[in-house]
């Protein structure tokens, strides 16, 4: 049977959350936008409440909640800001639930828990200045020298490069075997020949951080190889799976936010002696945005449903972020419309969403990448196959 129904813990999750970034943080919003500050301290409490390790099992620290939940805390944040959402699609999608998925225990408990908590952040590094889509065309390498797998190379676009302690990052460790030579290694700030720095002057999520990450010559130790040799391609996509679940539920907050925005001025804005909501143009633009992110809930409700069952949700996932990221991108773009000049301005907060939300059309897979999984899965030249280590369902006990 399909329920739509939160339980009471959603229910207070959502409050929660909901309570604390729009009354906390939402305030300070706008300046760390326009100074692009990042602010270490905001990722603290969301390690203290638990949002860190929304669906981490309570055996390795996290919160021990279900991927709806995950929805929902990616939600609530993008609603107020994308650079909050951000650290839960790196932090959380692509580097925690990739080691609770393919580490081994001593894995899990010795990085699992501290990032749970907060105590420790991560981040996810596969891009690199010539290489982003075509991932088998990286460059960064490793060769092994005893105990240790040497790591040179260097990544781009990174969230949470310049602040992260950890990192999951992806290098060939055979570079005669493209795709298939690449493995994928835990990677801590504190190793030597590791630098990081930031990246000014983006287009968005200016309140959050994003940069590079250079490795010269790093020893990372071998009880540090997660999963197997040659295996970190599969790795990678299968961490997208669950970055881009977050990326597409964030979205439809960022959507949610920005109707908000427009019927609040529909409401106060006056042309022709009338509320511009009375006007029936501006109501179809408020209209296609319902129409949208209700279609956007849906797909990641139903990727979420899969996720609980431990089931592959490779072509729904990849679907509901590509359609939540457009229909955000649109919302946004027309809100701005609806705010006519004033939208053009900061005095409100639409052109921020707007420009946040072209960002999501291009990280974590491009639309052109999920356009063409899409085109793949439904002419039968993509299917999934079984991973060595599928993600677990959720339960109860968790
Ligand atoms: C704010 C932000 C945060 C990010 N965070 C991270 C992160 O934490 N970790 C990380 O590893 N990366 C991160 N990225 C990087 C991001 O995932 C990559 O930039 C993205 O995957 C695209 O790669 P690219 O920029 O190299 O574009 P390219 O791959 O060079 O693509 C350029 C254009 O060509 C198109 N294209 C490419 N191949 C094809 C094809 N076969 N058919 C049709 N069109 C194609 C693309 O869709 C795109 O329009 C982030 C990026 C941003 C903007």
């Amino acid at each position: 049977m399909i329920n739509f129904e939160l339980t009471d813990e959603q229910k207070i999750l959502r409050e929660s959350v909901r309570e604390w970034a729009r009354e906390k943080i939402a305030p300070k919003i706008p300046d760390m936008d326009v100074a692009q500050k990042y602010d270490r301290g905001i990722m603290d409490e969301m390690g203290e409440l638990g949002f860190l390790g929304v669906s981490i099992p309570e055996k390795y620290g996290g919160s021990g909640m279900d991927y709806i939940s995950t929805a929902i805390v990616s939600e609530e944040l993008e609603y107020v800001d994308s650079s909050l959402r951000v650290v839960i699609s790196v932090h959380n999608g692509l580097n925690s639930l990739g080691i609770y998925q393919w580490g081994n225990e001593e894995q899990k408990q010795k990085y699992l828990a501290t990032q749970a908590q907060g105590k420790k952040l991560s981040t996810y590094g596969l891009t690199e200045p010539n290489a982003g889509s075509d991932v088998g065309g990286m460059l960064s390498n490793t060769k092994e020298d005893g105990d240790f797998y040497i790591l040179n190379g260097n990544k781009i676009w990174i969230s949470l490069a310049d602040t992260a302690d950890n990192f999951i990052i992806f290098a060939k460790s055979d570079i005669s075997k493209g795709s298939r030579g690449i493995s994928c290694f835990i990677v801590e700030r504190e190793f030597n020949g590791v630098s990081t720095g930031s990246i000014k002057n983006k287009l968005g999520v200016r309140a959050g951080n994003t940069g590079f990450i250079n490795f010269d010559d790093v020893p990372i130790p071998k009880e540090n190889l997660l999963g197997e040799l040659g295996e970190g391609f599969k790795i990678a996509m299968s961490c997208l799976d669950n970055g881009r679940f977050t990326v597409a539920a964030g979205s439809v907050g960022l959507a949610k936010a920005a109707r908000a925005a427009s019927v609040k001025y529909s409401k106060e804005r006056k042309t022709w002696g009338k509320e511009i909501r009375e006007h029936q143009l501006i109501q179809r633009l408020i209209a296609h945005m319902s129409r949208g992110i209700d279609t956007a809930e849906l797909l990641v409700w139903k990727a979420g449903w899969l996720k609980n069952l431990g089931r592959r949700n490779t072509r729904e996932t990849a679907l509901a972020k590509w359609h939540a990221t457009n229909i955000a991108s649109q919302c946004a773009d027309d809100a701005i419309q609806i705010h006519g000049s004033y939208g053009y301005s900061n005095e409100f907060p639409v052109e921020r969403y707007w420009r946040n939300a072209r960002g999501a059309r291009i990280y974590e897979g491009t639309d052109q990448i999920q356009e063409i999984m899409a085109g793949q899965y439904a002419t039968g030249l993509r299917e999934d196959k079984p991973l060595r280590k599928e993600l677990p369902g959720w339960t109860p006990e968790d």
